[in-house]
């Protein structure tokens, strides 16, 4: 159902008052037990899946959306919106400030300034919404969701989402917590040997780092949703734009079919349109982990050779997360080891991502 611009503000203005940081509850016990739900798409030969019945309610994630992905879940099989749900699972990310990846505290670009990419898509309405190196306003999955109700875009940039975001009602704040400066400083001076900053020895940290929070939902009538939100890659060129913010590439949600979002290096997202590609795998009856494995075979062939080791496998790494119409789910990633979140009727729980390569 559609919001009214007032309605928006003032649940805003709710998430940004919040300003307290949900901790991890107690009983998140992380069953690390593998395995998906049961299909039951009726798979057809490229012809859309058609769903028998209800759906099993159900939220996936990245592996920081531990919290999230309980809340949005909790707030769907109470009735809500499944976009709203997700980007309230998302919010606890990005306002919470040990975060480095997404919102307030991300890591900054090059000049120390903290830009924020994020984009939305829901299924029963066939929106979307996206904002770019947005500045100064801490939950840009918001902001992205505000452009998909309030405007006849899709997608705004730079100042101008910056503009339109403090027109809606949003709360401009620094961004850059101390802990984030001092990473930014420490890489800084470590740039270069001979330059006027001196080295820090204790710092270890690498030279880019990513980190983003991509969450996707089905509810029992089957209806989808899929938000992504981050901070991009940290040291980036400023005004450089990630996959995030893409839509077909940070995420992507088609109604009659599933829901599909990503992290890790957007470079290599972008290329392959993959959120859209695995929901088109989905759409030809693949399962959705099956799914997210083909998409990254794709990102391996389109991989150019500068980025690749000697043994032909990407530098980089890329992670998926998908949902089905009907509750199933899946996550892969390029390399073994990656887990992803998920909240359904077993409760929240970090489960192991299928992967190409074994590291
Ligand atoms: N995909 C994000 C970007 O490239 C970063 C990440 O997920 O780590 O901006």
């Amino acid at each position: 159902m559609p919001v009214t611009r007032r309605e928006f503000l003032e649940k805003s203005a709710a998430v940004a008052a919040a300003g307290f940081v949900p901790r991890l509850p107690d009983d998140f016990g992380l069953n690390l037990s593998a395995g998906t739900a049961p299909g039951s798409l009726v798979e057809g030969s490229g012809a859309p899946a058609v769903l028998k019945g209800r759906a099993r309610p159900c939220v996936v994630s990245s592996s920081n959306g531990l919290r999230g992905v309980k809340v949005a879940y909790d707030q769907i099989v109470s009735g809500a919106d499944p976009l709203d749900a997700i980007i309230a699972g998302v919010n606890i990310q990005e306002l919470d400030p040990e975060d480095q990846s997404v919102g307030l505290g991300g890591l900054p670009n090059e000049e120390g300034v903290v830009q924020l990419d994020a984009s939305c898509m829901h299924g029963p309405t066939r929106r979307a919404g996206a904002v770019a190196a947005l500045e100064d306003i801490a939950t840009p999955s918001l902001v992205a969701k505000a452009v998909m109700d309030y405007t006849d875009h899709v997608m705004l940039v730079g100042a101008g989402a910056k503009k339109f975001a403090k027109a809606m009602g949003f709360r401009e704040q620094e961004l850059l917590t101390e802990k984030s400066r001092q990473d930014w400083l420490r890489w800084k001076a470590r740039l270069n040997a001979n330059d006027a900053w001196l080295d820090h020895d204790d710092d270890v940290r690498i030279k880019f780092t990513t980190g983003t929070i991509n969450m996707n939902a089905v509810t029992a009538s089957g209806d989808l949703a899929s938000v992504t939100t981050t901070s991009g890659m940290a040291w980036k060129v400023p005004g450089r734009i990630g996959d995030s913010p893409i839509v077909g590439a940070g995420q992507y949600c088609d109604n009659l079919v599933g829901a599909a979002g990503s992290t890790g290096r957007g470079e290599a997202n972008i290329k392959t349109c993959a959120s859209f590609l695995i929901v088109e795998f989905m759409r030809a009856g693949m399962a959705p982990r099956a799914a997210c494995l083909k998409a990254l075979e794709r990102v391996v062939a389109m991989t150019e050779t500068r980025l690749l080791g000697p043994n032909g496998r990407p530098k980089f790494d890329l992670e998926f997360y998908a949902v089905a119409k009907d509750g199933t789910f899946g996550g892969a990633t390029l390399y073994s080891g990656g887990k992803f979140a998920v909240c359904d009727e077993r409760g929240a729980r970090l489960e192991e991502a299928g992967f190409l390569f074994r590291r």
